[in-house]
């Protein structure tokens, strides 16, 4: 594949042009919201009075079902099928490859227009299975202990590959149900989790239109409480998050002090920790047990002392919180180590004692470099290592 141009930018696609264009023109209706499914249903000569009915059948079909056919879709005119298929597709993420790691944890490649690359990882647990999935290729943001944030290569995903993230997943765990027979409700696919590739509030809409289809009763069917969106702290985005999509919030902390803070998570200079905490106050939450995740990324002798963990418990006073600690996933050439487990229990302590769930997070998948903060596209990485070899023949030459 040729290089593809190395651009800080975010490119995105037009949100009503077709994802893809090996539909050959037609467009695309995964990701659509239910007023523009219908605008388009009608702009093909859906009669008005028909298209909202229309919508909830082919949504059914594309969103309850897994249908990719609209041969398939029964419950339509067969000559109403052949329209559809003459102007649309129903299309997913391609999958490049698949991984499993020796602990059940999946991670694909997926391609999407543009020959871009996103990882997308799957988590089997006792209790529930959580999908991770990207919002973006790359990140423009530099956290300097991630590997997303190292990649310059940078677009925003539209609705379609982000819901697209969601169905491919099925297809592979083989979870659709069949259409007649009972809902089987011991989902493998029961949690999202926004925290690939990618920082979801630069991509706002497009997040928002696909969790929506995650979440409508007649599509995914996920209870907004099964929906986590992780942000580094896009501050103007947060209270937006709970009016326009009403999931869950979890934020990247990692820091105590501003000083800190501005060196991991750069967006810190922009938006504080004061003004972030500000914002995370007035986030309404449903009930008590809704609480805002503090994530907390633990690197030897950076931000792993007692002091930190006691400066934290002051700073989030008042806010319903569970702060979920993450031992830093290494991987090649970062500037930093993973705290040792007897810090980390001796942080965690700390904060259990203050009164706050502290859950460890326990790595997954790291067999396979998926854990949170390694994802990174294998186009970008094969680039890298190419100016690396090129970089170290130029040495030999010198
Ligand atoms: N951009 C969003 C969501 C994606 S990152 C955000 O930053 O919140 C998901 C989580 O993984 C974030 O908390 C991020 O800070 C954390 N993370 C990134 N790199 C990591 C690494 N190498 N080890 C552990 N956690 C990491
Ligand atoms: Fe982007 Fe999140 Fe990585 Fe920061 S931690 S670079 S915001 S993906």
């Amino acid at each position: 594949m040729a290089d593809a141009p190395i651009t800080q930018d975010v490119l995105t696609i037009p949100r009503k042009q077709p994802a893809d264009s090996s539909g050959g023109g037609k467009s695309n209706l995964v990701g659509l919201t239910r007023p523009a499914m219908r605008d388009a249903l009608i702009a093909i000569g859906t009669p008005e009075k028909q298209a909202k009915m229309r919508v909830g059948q082919i949504w059914q079909w594309i969103y309850q079902w897994g249908k990719r056919d609209f041969a398939d879709m029964t419950n339509l005119a067969k000559a109403y099928r052949a329209q559809l298929a003459k102007h649309f597709v129903i299309e997913v993420p391609e999958v490049v490859s698949k991984q499993v790691s020796t602990d059940g944890t999946r991670k694909w490649l997926v391609r999407i227009a543009g020959g871009h690359e996103v990882e997308v990882v799957y988590i089997p647990e006792t209790d529930r299975g959580t999908l991770c999935v990207s919002s973006q290729v790359g990140c423009t943001l530099t956290c300097s202990f991630c590997h997303t944030g190292t990649q310059k290569l940078v677009r925003n995903l539209t609705a379609a590959e982000i819901i697209g993230q969601v169905m491919m997943a099925r297809d592979d765990l083989n979870e659709w149900p069949i259409p007649g027979e009972p809902k089987d409700e011991t989902r493998l696919l029961s949690n999202i989790v926004l925290m690939g590739m990618g920082e979801p509030l630069y991509n706002f809409d497009n997040v928002r239109d696909a969790m929506k289809i995650a979440m409508d009763e007649e599509g995914i069917s996920l209870s907004r409480r099964r929906i986590t969106l992780s942000t580094s702290g896009v501050v103007p985005e947060i209270a937006k998050t709970s009016e326009e999509i009403g999931c869950q919030l979890a934020v990247s902390f990692h820091g105590t002090t501003d000083e800190i803070r501005d060196k991991l998570v750069p967006i810190n200079k922009r938006w504080n920790i004061e003004t972030l905490l500000e914002a995370l106050r007035a986030y309404p939450r449903g009930r008590n047990s809704e609480r805002i995740t503090f994530e907390y990324v633990m690197l030897d002798g950076v931000n792993d002392t007692d002091e930190d963990a006691r400066r934290l418990i002051k700073l989030i006073d008042g806010i319903p919180a569970k702060i979920n600690l993450i031992p830093f996933n290494e991987w090649p050439g970062a500037p930093y180590k993973r705290s040792s487990n007897n810090r980390i229990r001796a942080f965690a302590d700390i904060i259990y004692n203050a009164g706050y769930a502290s859950p460890i997070r326990k790595p997954r998948g790291e067999d396979i470099m998926a854990a949170c903060g390694q994802l990174k596209s294998a186009t970008e990485r094969a680039r890298k290592s190419r100016k690396q070899i090129e970089a170290e023949v130029g040495a030999l030459r010198d």
